[in-house]
């Protein structure tokens, strides 16, 4: 029985880095639910299209066609044929992406877009881990497993700064924190819904994060 694996967790929670590992691991199938969010954006921008129009937003967005790689080695999407790999992680995009991640039409078109994605991979007979916000509540509230991947905001603060070298630490606290409340207003990851397990990074090494992952596939 192929097997969906779900992680959802603020930013810097390590999720993405920790579900890659374990997707490897399995020789899994990866989707970064994030990625689409931000191609939505770069997309919009190039558009020109103004994000606080909702139903502008929403229609572009139910037109874009995404074409995420599901290879957890290669991290790439292309939307409406055109690759947006290069451009989704800009700061510029970081810092506007809660504003099209809050419409709720983009939330829906892109849930049911990201649903159709995980069950082509269990169907093709693979095991598929996918990350973001809203997996083990909306997206995949059957999956197999389900956990929410955490750290103490310091912890995340220095990951995300880490990741991205140069930029102004207190800035980049602004800019984190700020996107997590916006995004929390739509998702619930920070507290597990029933039967969603949490694993709390703060002190954990990435192989041990991946390691208790793996033990939750296991049991
Ligand atoms: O995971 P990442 O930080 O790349 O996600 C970028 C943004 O996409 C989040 O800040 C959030 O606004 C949105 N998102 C979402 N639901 C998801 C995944 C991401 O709202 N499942």
């Amino acid at each position: 029985q192929p097997l969906a694996i779900v992680l959802d967790g603020p930013a810097g929670s390590g999720k993405s880095t920790v579900a890659k590992e374990v997707a490897d691991f399995l020789g899994a199938q990866y989707l970064d639910t994030g990625a689409m969010y931000r191609a939505a954006t770069v997309r919009l921008l190039e558009l020109g299209v103004e994000l606080s129009d909702q139903p502008l937003v929403a229609q572009q967005v139910a037109e874009m066609v995404f074409s995420p790689s599901t290879n957890p080695l290669s991290e790439q999407i292309l939307v409406d044929g055109t690759d947006v790999s290069g451009q989704i992680r800009l700061p510029e995009i970081s810092e506007v992406v809660s504003k099209v991640a809050t419409n709720l039409s983009v939330r829906a078109t892109l849930v049911e877009k990201q649903r159709a994605i995980i069950d082509q991979a269990v169907a093709s007979g693979f095991p598929v881990v996918a990350e973001g916000r809203d997996l083990t509540t909306v997206v995949a509230p059957h999956a197999q497993v389900r956990a929410i991947i955490t750290a103490s905001e310091e912890v995340r603060l220095a990951r995300r700064g880490k990741q991205i070298p140069g930029q102004d630490a207190a800035k980049l606290a602004d800019q984190v924190l700020r996107r997590d409340r916006d995004d929390a207003t739509v998702s619930n990851f920070t507290s597990p819904a029933d039967g969603v397990v949490v694993v709390d990074t703060t002190d954990l090494t990435l192989e041990e994060s991946v390691e208790s992952v793996l033990a939750l596939v296991a049991n």
